[in-house]
């Protein structure tokens, strides 16, 4: 026999993230998972993932029947897209200008397909003539990929622009919407997005675990014109949607998530009763008061202002100033946590977010008066 461990239950405190995510999460949200757990084929909980369908359709502005949450993080929500669309062979453009477009270039190549990068500096969004001259250069290309909102640098790139490039070169538009969904102004439909991916942990403010994702027809027709299966059984959308749009005979898949899925149904609830206008108009509201504030200190912003995300404030380390004893002096001493460097802004940069719930004044005024008594 091995022994039981001893141990007491885990009671984390309260902090005030503020990182690249997870973000607070609303206390509602917190609430509403540990509500009763029922049967993921109960009727009534049916009935809830239809209510968060249309939160979903809503939140990424689309009328995509194949709109779903993956019951994983956001990372299987990109992977869902490459998997189900990318075939061996298939020509897909990778714009690359931080952490997340190299994992897309991972998953392409995983897919046995062929990836063309465009590298771009960290910090800068991607340029939509760069591609256009790619898209020209490649006109066998089936895909363009990119990071709508980079959050390793603080990056937006002009997903609208980039997406009629993409149609107006036949191809179809891979978008990573992880940090953008619900904090800056997202549009499915209006922008041609066809394969869309976000996360539920950063401006949702919902619980990790989850990965909103969405197909237009472009995309579907492309995965039911494949030649190959889906090489992952556990993401295949055409086997999943089985469960999620089974017009009242649903399939079991998998067990859902049953107490995230609540949570998420809160934090979407919570997103439209605001508007999404609103909430993008709050997060800018926030971004400017932190803005005014870093800069009083002295604080340098890695991105120009005008590709800055509201929801990921990058500014450089000050130099002479230690970067792992300031995030650990704001952890133990004002429960406060902000982001480190990542990638090529490792040990150079911190990362402050304001993502979701945790776009609020006194968010933004806590972490202010931290700072400013840690740097001092
Ligand atoms: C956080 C993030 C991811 C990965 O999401 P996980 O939930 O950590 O798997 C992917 N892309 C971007 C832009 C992100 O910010």
């Amino acid at each position: 026999m091995i022994a039981a461990p001893q141990v007491s239950p885990f009671t984390p405190p309260r902090r005030t993230l503020m990182g690249p995510g997870p973000s607070d999460v609303y206390p509602e949200v917190l609430l509403a998972q540990a509500r009763p757990t029922v049967g993921h084929l109960d009727p009534l909980f049916v009935a809830m993932m239809d209510e968060l369908k249309a939160l979903l359709q809503y939140a990424f502005q689309t009328q995509n029947e194949m709109t779903m949450a993956v019951s994983a993080p956001g990372s299987a929500g990109m992977e869902t897209c490459f998997v189900n669309l990318v075939e061996p062979g298939d020509k897909v453009i990778v714009c690359r200008n931080g952490v997340f477009g190299e994992r897309m270039r991972q998953n392409v190549v995983r897919c046995r397909g062929e990836a063309v990068v465009l590298d771009f500096d960290w910090g800068k969004p991607v340029d939509p003539a760069v591609v256009e001259a790619a898209l020209k250069e490649h006109p066998d290309a089936r895909f363009l990929a990119f990071v709508h909102a980079e959050t390793s640098t603080g990056a937006l790139s002009d997903a609208q622009t980039l997406c009629r490039l993409a149609r107006e070169h036949d191809c179809l538009s891979i978008v990573d919407a992880v940090t953008s969904l619900g904090g800056v102004e997202l549009r499915v439909d209006d922008w041609g997005i066809d394969a869309i991916y976000s996360g539920s942990q950063k401006c949702l403010s919902c619980v990790p675990g989850l990965s909103p994702v969405s197909f237009g027809p472009r995309a579907v027709a492309k995965l039911k014109a494949r030649g190959t299966e889906v090489q992952s059984w556990f993401l295949d959308q055409t086997l999943v949607m089985g469960y999620w749009s089974g017009a009242g005979k649903r399939a079991y898949h998998h067990t859902a998530p049953v107490n995230a899925l609540y949570a998420l149904h809160e934090s979407l609830r919570l997103l439209a009763n605001e508007g999404l206008e609103n909430a993008w108009q709050r997060h800018a509201a926030m971004h400017q008061e932190l803005r005014a504030g870093l800069e009083r200190l002295g604080l340098e912003f890695v991105v120009a202002e005008a590709h800055r995300l509201p929801q990921l404030n990058a500014v450089y380390i000050p130099t002479g100033v230690e970067d792992a004893a300031v995030r650990n002096r704001l952890l133990q001493n004002y429960n406060l946590e902000i982001g480190a460097g990542l990638g090529a802004l490792a040990g150079k940069a911190w990362r402050i977010g304001l993502m979701g719930y945790g776009a609020r004044r006194e968010n933004v005024a806590l972490c202010l008066k931290a700072m400013e008594e840690v740097l001092r």
